[in-house]
């Protein structure tokens, strides 16, 4: 069965295809045509986006962690501002929110204010990550995803889903169809960074994970067909 609400992550790099940096406009074209296919179903989809394909906080040995922390948050709001564009050429609604003021760029998060976009069908991205440092997107999507009672978070990556070691180190590697979040935690499987794992556990949010690049992964995701792993709590 359909979804009714979900939160999409996808990661800075996945916006860049095979630059690996920047934006690769026909990745997130084909991201706006799935997600077109759930919003007409009246789906309620909201998205966070990490940094990856300009920033990370750990990026300089040479700055304040903390200042990195927030030149990597403001990566995640102009990769927002990007996809949101693209998804408005497409045909969709959209809203940036931030946890933190940008100005007229962008407004500020409140679940209220995601009710009364969910009803006018809009996409809403949440940028800005939770707006503090020492923390990830991967927290930012569990965090958002609990606060507006999404029912699942569609994780979608480079790997085609969670494996027992990287697949990339290790051919032999094992893909889950299935694995608990306990044991996520406990075998500190690479799916979310520990902090974002734990609040998945504490409150009973589940994952669905599955390569972005594979044809109709997201629209499949949110229908309950998985290729990739299911995550349960
Ligand atoms: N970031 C942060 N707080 C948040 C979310 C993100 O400080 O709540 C910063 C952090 O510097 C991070 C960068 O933004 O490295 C990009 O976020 P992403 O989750 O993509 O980073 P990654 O986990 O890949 O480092």
């Amino acid at each position: 069965m359909p979804m009714k609400r979900v939160l999409l992550k996808l990661s800075g790099e996945a916006l860049a295809g095979d630059k690996k940096t920047g934006f690769d406009e026909a990745t997130v074209t084909e991201v706006a045509r799935q997600v077109k296919i759930l919003c007409d179903e009246g789906i309620k989809v909201g998205i966070v986006i990490g940094g990856g394909n300009f920033w990370r906080g750990r990026s300089s040995e040479n700055i304040d962690r903390t200042k990195a922390d927030q030149i990597g948050m403001l990566a995640t709001v102009m990769n927002c501002i990007y996809v949101s564009e693209i998804f408005r050429s497409q045909g969709m609604q959209t809203s940036v929110l931030t946890p933190f003021e940008c100005g007229s760029f962008t407004k500020l998060f409140s679940k209220d204010r995601v009710n009364k976009y969910f009803d006018h069908n809009m996409v809403v991205f949440f940028a800005g990550g939770t707006g503090h440092p020492y923390f990830s997107t991967d927290t930012a999507t569990v965090l958002r995803a609990v606060e507006i009672e999404a029912e699942t978070i569609l994780l979608a990556k480079a790997v085609d889903g969670v494996y027992d070691s990287d697949p990339k180190d290790h051919p032999d590697a094992v893909k889950y169809d299935e694995v608990s979040i306990q044991e996520v935690i406990d075998k500190k499987l690479a799916v979310v960074d520990m902090t974002a794992s734990i609040l998945c556990m504490e409150n009973k949010m589940p994952m669905i994970v599955f390569g972005l690049n594979e044809k109709d992964s997201i629209v499949n995701a949110a229908h309950g067909i998985i290729t990739g792993t299911n995550v349960t709590v």
